[in-house]
């Protein structure tokens, strides 16, 4: 047992009951503890050279009614990006089996809507069909669900949601007015409810405080259930949307809200998401150290650019890490 402000901790035990308080001393900790705690933690549930490396498609780009303030998919924003219709399921594939050969273990697709009309969610599910045919795990982020909708895409054999919760509740209205942060909770409670592993995390580096990021951290360590995977994105500063300027994010500060989120979620898959193109090498290596297990890889990454296959093959080289198996 360890002492974190007011509260004993058990190192590496799965918990829901965390305060802000307890999170906040964690945030607070000079860093080689918190790394040393987090790769402590880290060993308890994985192998710490293994990296689970899933590749993202956006199969429904741009147009999208939400006006989230960091993406250039919105169509309240002037961001250079084209409004698609819903990709073909054979060009799907295509990329799925491309994906697949490249190493990925998980196949996301993403689709910049509020939520999924009924026919849309047909043409989702024949895809998810494909994708698990191939052998492939199954991911997906469509906007809102209903619980309906939700219980249909489990049906068609959906391995993972993603619906992030972006920050903190009180930082939620300056990046979103669309929708509020209790539509996210709710989508997050059907799918939970309806048997599909839950992908939910958020983005640093919008002008949240570190207030911001323990409530975010906070929110996500006392669901009901830990979201299975835990993407944690570095903003990538768009031109054209409200925040394409403005100060950028330390990166210790992303290295130690991922140590953070590995010591308070120990048996989540902590995803090291957008921004890591903008990364140096040595800035991933620490996001590894501190926990992080998981990257998207692929040129793109719905419409910003990732590092490609190649970049990341010799980074994992370097490091000695290895691609997680399926
Ligand atoms: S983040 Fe998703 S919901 Fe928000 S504007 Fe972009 S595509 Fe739409």
């Amino acid at each position: 047992m360890r002492e974190i402000g007011n509260t004993t901790e058990t190192l590496g035990s799965v918990r829901h009951d965390w305060r802000r308080d307890d999170v906040r001393a964690l945030f607070a900790l000079p860093l080689p503890e918190l790394i040393f705690r987090a790769q402590t933690v880290h060993r308890l549930h994985f192998d710490p050279r293994e990296v689970q490396i899933s590749t993202l498609l956006s199969i429904k780009t741009g147009g999208c009614p939400e006006d989230c303030a960091y993406c250039p998919q919105s169509a309240h924003y002037e961001a250079g990006v084209t409004a698609s219709k819903l990709m073909r399921t054979d060009a799907v594939l295509a990329q799925a089996r491309a994906a697949q050969a490249a190493g990925a273990t998980r196949f996301c697709m993403g689709a910049a809507w509020r939520s999924p009309k009924d026919r849309e969610l047909d043409a989702v599910c024949v895809m998810i069909k494909g994708v698990k045919a191939l052998g492939l795990e199954s991911c997906a982020t469509l906007g809102m669900l209903t619980a309906g909708q939700a219980s249909r895409l489990k049906t068609a054999g959906l391995d993972y949601y993603n619906h992030n919760l972006d920050t903190s509740p009180e930082f939620y209205g300056e990046i979103i007015t669309t929708r509020t942060y209790q539509d996210r909770l709710d989508t997050l409670g059907h799918v939970r409810d309806a048997g599909i592993n839950i992908c939910c995390g958020g983005i640093v580096g919008m002008g949240e405080t570190l207030d911001d990021r323990v409530g975010m951290i906070t929110t996500l360590a006392t669901l009901p259930v830990h979201p299975e995977s835990v993407p944690i994105n570095l903003l990538v500063q768009v031109a054209g949307t409200p925040l394409a300027t403005g100060p950028r994010l330390e990166p210790l500060d992303l290295v130690r809200t991922i140590a953070v989120a590995r010591i308070v979620m120990p048996a989540s898959m902590v995803r090291l998401s957008a921004g890591r193109q903008e990364m140096s090498d040595e800035t991933q290596a620490l996001c590894f150290l501190a926990g992080a297990n998981s990257i998207f890889s692929g040129e793109k990454l719905l419409t910003t650019a990732n590092p490609a296959h190649e970049r990341d093959k010799r980074l994992f080289d370097r490091l000695g890490m290895v691609p997680m198996s399926g």
